[in-house]
């Protein structure tokens, strides 16, 4: 396997990642009754409202310290004091998280410091301030994720008494596969703690009247619990120990941590049930069981067509790495394995997944335009990966099978499921469909033109 570190241009041309402080607050949108507030200019926060909005298609309260040019010359605390405040009266949020921005860290301001002051002057007591340092240009926002819910883990877990439940730490899924995920844990009773919980606070009932904050996501009493759990299982194998949630629970509270892929696929399944089974004590419920075999059977059904597959695959790395897995599972060549952020763990799991072969390339810290010149080079028939990649549909008529983060030109994003044996169908269904639209439409064309000098290629 090859690993590709550099980049093609000294700039980033066609990001393949959104921002860290955008990936926070889609961690704070897990927490119940929270808030957050960007420090920054309100550019910063138009931005991020507008594309994650566009994704969940739901509203995404997100307050701005709206620092303009006095600010950045003489700090902005004047600024984030005067936003909490506004925040507070409106919204009246069991926790605030404040993030700060490009700019924010650029001009050297201490959000924490700033909360600390906020605190005590209107004499707040232990109300849950939560600051994040997420510059822009520090991560992806599958970075600013983990930070995140490392720090509200750190500022609310408490060491309680030992107790049997579990500890789950989701990566940046869909609210839909949140669901799945404890649809699984429930059928297998399991007793857990699930953070960041935003199956429903990101994908809500319609209901009136309106609710300023989305209702459900972990409580903060949870939330505190989480310090006594009898494990953690952290759902990412490429999280970086300094932003591991599950390290800080593990080194602050001894809660013991596995780390488990993504369960796509059916070896990652397998392991994340199993896990479950040995934890719990639990068998794995017939429901599950039969989830798994209409698996199998799906996979021997569609092999003869994905043995023709080579993709192109770009996101998070633990998305990556997942679809990597189903991809390998299956008999498509994992051709290119892209992420936009730096990720050492991912380089060395894709090495583990595709010992022994010469024909995949991993590249992180990359943008669209090197993928797209890897993909044409590998020869690539589908991409995987989330809308902007859709060049390479329009450039280089390769079809794009729409996953992860940001999904801005299609409805249903947010409902997308690929985790379990049954999430693991529906996606695998979607690639070789995609693959079998391909051939299907380029063949008779190429048929006829073979063998009846029809141009046209039609009949
Ligand atoms: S990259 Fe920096 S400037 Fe751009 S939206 Fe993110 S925080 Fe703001």
């Amino acid at each position: 396997m090859e690993a590709i570190k550099t980049m093609r241009h000294s700039v980033i041309e066609n990001p393949c990642h959104a921002c860290m402080p955008l990936g926070a607050i889609l961690a704070f949108k897990g927490i119940q009754g929270a808030m957050v507030i960007i420090h920054g200019s309100q550019g910063c926060s138009t931005y991020m409202r507008r594309h994650i909005s566009e994704h969940y298609n739901e509203p995404i309260d997100v307050a701005s310290s709206s620092i303009t040019e006095p600010g950045t010359i003489y700090g902005g605390s004047v600024h984030l004091k005067k936003g909490l405040d506004h925040l507070i009266q409106v919204y009246h949020p069991e926790l605030i998280g404040i993030l700060s921005t490009c700019l924010a860290e650029t001009i050297g301001e201490d959000i924490a410091r700033i909360a600390a002051e906020y605190t005590v002057e209107r004499d707040m007591g232990a109300y849950p301030l939560v600051s994040v340092p997420t510059p822009g240009y520090g991560g992806g926002h599958s970075e600013g994720y983990f930070l995140a819910v490392r720090h509200i883990i750190a500022r609310i877990a408490r060491p309680v008494p030992k107790h049997h439940r579990i500890n789950v730490i989701v990566p940046h899924l869909t609210p839909a596969e949140v669901r799945e995920i404890k649809r699984i844990m429930d059928l297998m009773g399991v007793d857990y703690i699930l953070c960041p919980d935003y199956s429903e606070t990101l994908d809500s009932p319609f209901a009136r009247p309106y609710q300023k904050i989305a209702g459900g996501g972990t409580s903060l009493q949870e939330l505190a619990m989480m310090g006594g759990a009898s494990a953690t299982i952290e759902m990412s194998r490429c999280v970086e120990t300094h932003l591991s949630p599950g390290r800080y629970l593990a080194g602050t509270f001894e809660v013991p941590l596995y780390n488990s892929p993504v369960p796509v696929g059916i070896e990652a399944t397998d392991l994340f049930v199993n896990l479950l089974k040995e934890l719990t004590g639990q068998p794995l419920p017939d429901v599950l069981q039969r989830e798994r075999g209409r698996l199998l059977d799906g996979m021997i059904d569609s092999h003869k067509y994905n043995a023709e597959g080579r993709a192109v695959i770009f996101g998070d790395p633990d998305m990556v790495l997942a679809v990597s897995s189903i991809c390998m599972e299956n008999g498509i060549v994992p051709a290119v394995a892209a992420s936009g952020v730096h990720s050492k763990a991912l380089e060395l799991e894709m090495q583990t997944l595709t010992a022994g072969r010469t024909d995949v390339a991993t590249v992180t810290e990359t943008d669209l335009a090197v993928i797209r010149d890897l993909a044409v080079k590998a020869e690539a028939n589908i991409a995987i990966g989330h809308s902007d990649g859709r060049y390479l549909t329009e450039r280089e008529g390769i079809p794009l099978v729409r996953l992860g983060f940001p999904i801005h030109d299609r409805v249903g994003g947010q409902r997308l499921v690929s985790v379990g044996y049954a999430g693991t169908m529906m996606l695998l269904d979607r690639i070789t469909n995609c693959l079998l639209d391909s051939k299907l439409s380029a063949y008779r064309p190429r048929m006829l033109k073979k063998y009846y000098s029809e141009p046209s290629g039609k009949f």
